[in-house]
């Protein structure tokens, strides 16, 4: 079975409105995967739904194989989650809070003290294992969260906007990590909004907008199809952006204007093939 995750027709409604709106897309096993899309779209309620969170109105949704709804336990086991909201308890110790985590998933002693032992070690938190978590950094509790995430060993690992309000260096950190994990073979989902993030990590994107699934991909695809060059151009107080297939025809393009003031060519980016998409910009 090469497929880690399978949406299909996935439907979820809150007061009458679909926020998730007839969602279909697979992940195969090992794939990096990217959900992008500007606040509200619907990426975080889809992570609670794969995640057995929260029930698909409508739709089916199979993780490694077992249906969310009717096998969530089994889903549960295979899958590993790290939420926006800190979701470890500050009052425990790091320490506490993995054994806590481990005893949950009943892994043995003394397996779980060595599996503990290795993860903290991984995301170099060994020094920190008797600090209340309330002493910790944002970036140090992200980390202690991926590290409970990964204890039961998953083969599949969720991640809701794992970098959103933390500095710069410690976001690179998370992305080392994140790229490292995927290299030993784990699959991931994970949700943004930092185009630099999908950009940097992703093998695959969808971007998500009210509810849909309006794009999917690989960054490759998308300038392929929107065009590889761009002609920027101040207008006023906005610029106006103009797609073409290569940089050199954006470039031909220049060379005919008689008038060239405010204008530049350059290569399209994520960004600009979103603004395209969703005629937003993201903040
Ligand atoms: P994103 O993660 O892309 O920012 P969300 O999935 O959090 O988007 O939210 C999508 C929409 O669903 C928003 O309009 C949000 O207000 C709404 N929503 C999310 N959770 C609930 C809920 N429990 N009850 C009602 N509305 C909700």
């Amino acid at each position: 079975m090469n497929t880690a995750v399978s949406l299909q027709n996935v439907r979820k409604v809150y007061n009458n409105v679909s926020v998730v709106d007839d969602l279909s897309f697979e992940i195969d096993r090992g794939e990096m995967f990217g959900l992008l899309g500007p606040n509200g779209a619907g990426k975080s309620t889809t992570i609670r739904m794969l995640t057995t969170l929260t029930k698909p109105t409508e739709g089916h949704i199979q993780v490694a194989g077992y249906d969310v709804v009717r096998q969530a336990r089994y889903a549960k086991q295979c899958i590993g989650v790290v939420l926006q909201q800190v979701s470890v308890d500050v009052d425990l110790t790091v320490w506490e809070n993995l054994e806590y985590h481990g005893r949950l998933h009943h892994i043995p002693n003394p397996e779980r003290q060595r599996r503990i032992d290795r993860w903290l070690e991984y995301v170099e938190l060994v020094d920190r294992r008797d600090a209340l978590v309330k002493t910790l950094s944002g970036g140090m509790k992200r980390r202690l969260q991926i590290a409970r995430a990964l204890l039961h060993e998953p083969q599949i690992l969720f991640l809701d906007e794992p970098t959103v309000g933390l500095d710069p260096q410690t976001r690179r950190r998370l992305w080392e990590i994140i790229l490292d994990l995927n290299k030993q073979g784990m699959t991931m989902l994970l949700t943004t909004h930092y185009m630099e993030e999908v950009e940097y990590l992703c093998d695959r994107i969808g971007v998500m907008d009210n509810g849909k699934l309006i794009e999917l991909g690989t960054l490759h695809e998308f300038r392929a199809k929107h065009g590889e060059g761009i002609v920027v151009k101040q207008a006023g107080e906005r610029l106006d952006y103009q797609f073409f297939a290569t940089v050199e025809d954006a470039n031909a393009y220049l060379d005919r204007q008689p008038d060239k003031t405010g204008m530049m060519v350059r290569s399209s980016n994520l960004e600009d093939i979103f603004v395209e998409l969703t005629g937003r910009q993201l903040d």
